[in-house]
């Protein structure tokens, strides 16, 4: 047996500079698998990537480009 193509899959990183907290990626909002949880207010969320489909809603959500598409 030969060895499986790499499988490339979408997922978004976190702009941990830029992000202002501001939660609008967050919950019904934006992300429908719950890949982005709140921590502190004020704070980039935390990313759960085995939970992101890569939608992309985060990214059209977040108003200063906090999030953007990444391959893993
Ligand atoms: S790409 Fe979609 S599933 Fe992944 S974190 Fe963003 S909104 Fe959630
Ligand atoms: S919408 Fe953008 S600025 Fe707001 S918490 Fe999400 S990534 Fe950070």
């Amino acid at each position: 047996m030969g060895d499986k193509p790499a499988v490339r899959r979408l997922i978004v990183a976190i702009d941990r500079t830029a992000c202002k907290g501001c939660t609008r990626c967050l919950g019904v909002r934006a992300c429908p698998t719950g890949a982005l949880e709140d921590t502190r207010r004020g704070q980039p969320p935390r990313f759960h990537a085995e939970r992101c489909q890569g939608c992309l809603e985060c990214v059209a959500a977040c108003p200063i480009g906090g999030l953007r598409p990444a391959e893993v």
